[in-house]
């Protein structure tokens, strides 16, 4: 067993565990992305551990045992201080799940406070006297009113998570935020006598961000987005370094998988194929007439791998992809489609491919079981929440694996030949 964690993280979600992991490489912590609750205790000397779990829309019941669950994982190994990751546009239910997992983590630690805030500037979101916005407009009119999981209909933070808790929910605006640390401090201890129990916390930059981590020091959990996670490093006496993000060398070939829809998706597959780099489509309408499509890519993509980076993709735009939904039905086309890229993921590793990029978020969450990835090294950032990683030898048949995992609409349109390039 190696040396005590300082942080210890729990993530709602797959793609935003990576997101919170890369902010705090970025702050100079040294960071192991967990894929679930490790069965083991930690093998590697980090500084913060980010368990992933997939409890964003589960049942409240079920997303409190599995955080408590990775609590006293995270316990275990020494962490002093708990951060509690969910989106940055809050998602949740009337119901949950951000409320109840927040209780549950409070009574487990013992205490009686904590804030609780989505900001994360560098993405465009900002809170303003508990106010949430996505770019320039309010939450509710950002299109995340029409979730089909979870529909975000009122921006008001406060009145959003006061329906999710039994505790009084206060705020910390944005006058407080301003004047520093210590304000912070002293709003707190009036809020504490005030019988409240969390707080959203107003936050429109990374100034902001900064100029609260100083008062969260002493708090046992810290509940937020990605963002926070930028001025709690240096709480522990870290700063940012070069250091914290070395991986092992990379060798071996280059591929991209992608399974993502998004714009930004769209036009990076676009941006691959104009180079005039190797890609093959593959058409979910042929996978569900039983052609074994994976073998094909991989038949394919055998004799190109070693003059650079190839990409496979079911990648497709808007129309196509509700034509092939409307033809095999949303949920089966889905899990269809990541099954086999799954697939295509791991015999390209079986062809010796040890730099895999994975886009899209669904997709990632298939490639990475795929290939039986248990816990992922934080590397240097490729764009803003993508950053490279290392699964230990383990994965990839005893020789260890660089991994990106994109989600949906991050990344410049260059993303698939650049990440490469970072890792040279
Ligand atoms: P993103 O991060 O862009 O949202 P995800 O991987 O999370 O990407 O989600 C994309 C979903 O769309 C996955 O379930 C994937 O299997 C599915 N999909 C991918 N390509 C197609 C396609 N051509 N037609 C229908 N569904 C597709």
């Amino acid at each position: 067993m190696s040396g005590k964690i300082l942080l210890g993280c729990i993530a709602d979600d797959f793609t935003g565990a990576t997101d919170l992991a890369n902010n705090l490489v970025r702050a100079g912590m040294r960071v192991v992305q967990a894929i679930g609750v490790p069965a083991k205790p930690l093998a590697a000397e980090v500084d913060a551990v980010v368990v992933a779990l997939k409890s964003r829309t589960i049942a409240p019941a079920e997303a409190v045992a599995q955080s408590l669950e990775a609590l006293r994982w995270l316990q275990a190994q020494g962490a002093r201080q708990i951060y509690f990751k969910y989106c940055s546009t809050f998602d949740s239910t009337p119901a949950g799940n951000i409320g109840p997992v927040t209780e549950a983590l409070m009574e487990a630690l013992g205490c009686d406070f904590t804030i609780a805030t989505p900001a994360f500037p560098d993405n465009k979101r900002t809170v303003f006297k508990g106010y949430l916005f996505a770019g320039e407009v309010l939450l509710n009119e950002s299109g995340m009113q029409n979730h089909p999981l979870t529909p975000m209909t009122d921006p008001n933070l406060v009145r959003v998570l006061q329906a999710q808790t039994r505790h009084r929910v206060g705020l910390i605006d944005h006058a407080v935020v301003a004047r520093g640390a210590q304000a912070v401090r002293e709003r707190i201890a009036q809020l504490r006598s005030e019988g409240i129990g969390i707080a959203i916390v107003d936050a429109v930059s990374n100034d902001d961000l900064l100029r609260l981590g100083p008062a969260l020091a002493d708090m046992p959990l810290v509940t937020a987005g990605s963002g926070v996670a930028i001025g709690l490093p240096g709480n522990f006496g870290i700063a940012p370094s070069f250091a914290a993000g070395v991986l092992p060398p990379a060798g071996g070939l280059q591929a991209v998988v992608s399974g993502s829809c998004s714009l930004a998706t769209n036009r990076q597959v676009l941006s691959f194929i104009q180079a005039g780099r190797p890609a093959l489509a593959i058409d979910p309408l042929r996978i569900a007439a039983g052609v074994d499509v994976a073998a094909e890519a991989l038949a394919w993509a055998a004799p190109l791998l070693a003059d650079g980076p190839v990409l496979v993709y079911s990648t497709a735009e808007a129309g196509a992809v509700k034509s092939v939904q409307g033809r095999l039905g949303v949920e089966e086309a889905g899990a269809m489609v990541e099954r086999t890229i799954a697939e295509i993921a791991r015999g390209l590793v079986a062809q010796g491919v040890r730099q895999l990029v994975v886009a899209g978020g669904e997709t990632s969450g298939a490639c990475v079981q795929a290939l039986g990835i248990a816990q992922l090294q934080i590397g240097a950032q490729i764009d803003p929440g993508v950053p490279w990683c290392h699964a230990p030898a383990e994965a990839a048949g005893g020789a260890g694996l660089h991994i990106a995992l994109k989600s949906g609409n991050f990344g410049t349109d260059d993303f698939f030949f650049k990440a490469f390039t970072v890792l040279e």
